[in-house]
Formats: C-alpha cells, structure tokens, sequence
C-alpha cells in the first residue's frame, strides 16, 4: 500500500524517517490502552503521563525494529528509501530487492530480533523497577512494553508475505529451490491466507463478545490479505518478464537539462520544442540528480524568474527512481506499483552516468504487453511478416 504525505522525521544511521497522519491514532490508540491497563496503580494525572510516555517509547520500539531491517538491507547493499510509521505501525521501504537468499533471510530476521530483544530489556528492567515499586505504574508500562514487544516479534513471524515470517519462508524456500519467484508466489499465497484467517478471526471476535475490538484485527487481515494479493500479482509479472532488464525498454541518451542551467537557458534551449513533459537533470558529472517537469515552472508558491537555477526548482530524485542498466525491468514495476508517485526512472551506466529514462507510461506498455505474451519492447520483438493482412474493401 503506498503512502503518500509523510511528515518527516529526520534521519537515523543515514535513512530517512517520516509519519503519516494516521500513526497519530496509533499513538493515541496505544496511550488509551495503556492507560487502562495502568488504573488502580497511581493517580489519574501520573497514570496518563506513564501512558503517553509508554506510547511514546513503543513507537521508539517499532521505528527500532523497523531500523534493523533498513541497516542490515543497507549494510548487504540494498538502499533503502525510507522508513515510514502510520497506521499499522512502521514501513521500510527498500529500493533494491536482496540478491540472495541469505541477504534475504537476514534483512527479514533483523526485525523481529530486535522486538525479542527490545521485550528482554524491558522485562529486565521491569524486574529492577519491581524491587523498588513492586505495583508501581513504571514498574506496569514496563511490563506492557516488554510484552508488546514480544507479541510483536510473533506476529511478524507468521509465515506469510508480507510479513516478515513471509520473507523468512521465501528466503528459506528459494534457497533450498535455487528459484526465487516461486518462493515469492508461495510466501504470497501463504499470505493470503494468513490474512484471509485474521480477518475470519476479527469478524469472529465481533459476533462472540458483541463489541467492536475484533475490529482493529479484521483491519490488519484485510490490509494483509491485499498487500498478498498485489505481491502474488507482482510474482506474476517478473515471471513473465522473465531476465529484461531495464536497459532493454528505455529511451537511450534522453534530453538532460544541467543542474547549474538558469530558468532563461532552460526556456532559451531546445528542450522546449520537444514533447517531454518531465526532464531528467544531470550534475556536471552527467549522473542524474532530479528531475524537472513543466508544472514545477508553475509553483505557486516560488518566484520563478529568469535567473533562478533550474536546481532550485527541481525534485530531488529518489533512490527508486535510480536504476543501473541491468537491473530487471520486473523490479522496476515492483517499485513503482508500490510508489505511483515516481513519474520517471533514470537508468544510469556502471560509472553512474546517465544513460536513459523509463517513463510510467513504458512501465505499463511493457506490463500490458508481457501480459498478452508480447517482448516487453516493440524493437525487441521479431520483425513483422513481408505482407500485412490489409483491410477488405
Ligand atoms: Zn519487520
């Protein structure tokens, strides 16, 4: 599920942090659990201030496990876009997919380790707190803390993508098979089924207690179930796709407009009498480093005069919008199905340069045509026959 609007937080070991809206219910969702898991422990006013902080230090515990998955991907050289907290809890969202199943098992472990680790320390800090304050509201968040946590490094590992325990079972499935797309079908079709199971289970809790705290877990199965279904799709694709890569389907040695251009050089150049609508920008080394489109000329908000750089009005270009040359063109879908904001990849050579783009519409050329048995390329297909059938008149 993509997610958009992001409040950013800043960056940890380098990755970008941001919030969505909706992690603010969580938080408040969390502060209200824990408040009534604390009554009858102190007053009102210092069981609502441990509940706050509790939220708070769980949330610090998901962004933590949620890190150990970005900083094992990033150490194994995966790079990794960001990591976002809303609803559901955290995000990481990686730019690369692993290139091996140990990589793979090791990213997807990283997680849950970390919340295991995380319940050990809150549990052993509980156990200190309870020789002072025995019943004590500390001594509660801490043991909450620490259980949540648990239950959280659990519940990832049911076996089913996207879960973690779903990238566990394909990563141990593709190493023992030597064939990853069918690992990832399986995790999937596994993950439908996980998902389908919670949602039953929500829908049951609903009819048995007669309130409506089956629905948060009818939420989460729902949300897993189709997550599984569009990661069944994708499996689908790069089948079909099979080793084209990138390269393959991009538009060699595009129009670049250069960073250090002003406005009036941009208007004054050729690009305007193209019919592009968005511009790669290139630094002066020609490796790509934002992109530019007509309606970023429009900003309402930025004085646009002749002598402004093009820098300062272009996008920064997103790790996922970056692609070597020879990466599979499945992965590329993979990445922008989950991120319809990327309006252009920039393919680069091994030395980082530029050397073509992909625009969302060759995406879903090439989508449309491996679904109907066609090479993803019209250059690349065989050529036509000598006599076409013509219209009859
Ligand atoms: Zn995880």
């Amino acid at each position: 599920m993509p997610i958009r609007s992001t409040i950013p937080l800043g960056r940890v070991a380098g990755i970008r942090l941001g919030a969505h809206w909706s992690a603010v219910v969580t938080v408040g969702l969390f502060t209200w659990v824990l408040a009534a898991y604390l009554r009858g422990t102190a007053s009102t006013g210092i069981i609502w201030a441990a509940a706050v902080l509790g939220a708070l230090a769980l949330i610090a515990c998901l962004l933590a496990h949620e890190l150990a998955h970005s900083i094992v991907a990033t150490r194994h050289g995966i790079r990794v876009e960001r990591i976002v907290l809303w609803l559901l809890g955290g995000a990481s969202e990686l730019a690369d997919e692993p290139r091996d199943a140990r990589t793979d098992l090791r990213v997807a472990l990283a997680g849950p380790a970390t919340s295991l680790l995380l319940g050990a320390v809150a549990f052993s800090a509980a156990a200190v707190s309870a020789v002072f304050s025995p019943g004590g509201p500390v001594t509660a968040t801490l043991i909450w803390l620490a259980t949540v946590n648990v239950v959280l490094a659990v519940f990832n590992m049911l076996p089913g993508a996207p879960l973690d325990g779903g990238r566990v079972v394909r990563a141990l499935l593709w190493r023992r098979s030597g064939d990853r797309l069918r690992a990832e079908a399986t995790a999937a079709r596994v993950g439908q089924f996980v998902g389908m199971t919670l949602t039953a289970l929500g829908f049951a809790e609903i009819l048995a207690s007669h309130n409506f705290g089956g629905l948060w877990l009818m939420l989460l199965g729902w949300f897993l179930y189709t997550a599984a279904n569009s990661e069944l799709m994708l499996a689908g694709l790069r089948h079909r796709l099979g080793d084209t890569t990138i390269g393959e389907i991009m538009t060699s040695d595009p129009i670049a407009v250069a960073a250090g251009w002003t406005v009036e050089q941009f208007l004054g150049s050729n690009l305007v009498y193209t019919h592009h609508r968005v511009f790669p920008v290139v630094d002066a080394d020609g490796r790509p480093c934002a992109v530019l489109a007509w309606a970023d000329l429009l900003r309402p908000r930025t004085r646009v005069h002749p002598g402004l750089r093009v820098s300062e009005l272009a996008r920064p270009l997103r790790p996922a919008a970056i692609a070597g040359i020879d990466a599979p063109l499945g992965d590329a879908i993979a990445r922008t199905v989950l991120r319809p904001s990327l309006d252009i990849i920039a393919v680069v050579h091994p030395n980082g340069r530029l050397a073509g783009v992909v625009t969302a519409t060759d995406l879903a050329l090439a989508c449309d045509r491996s679904a109907l048995g066609l090479p993803a390329h019209p250059t690349s297909a065989p050529a036509p026959p000598a006599t076409l059938p013509g219209p009859q008149l």
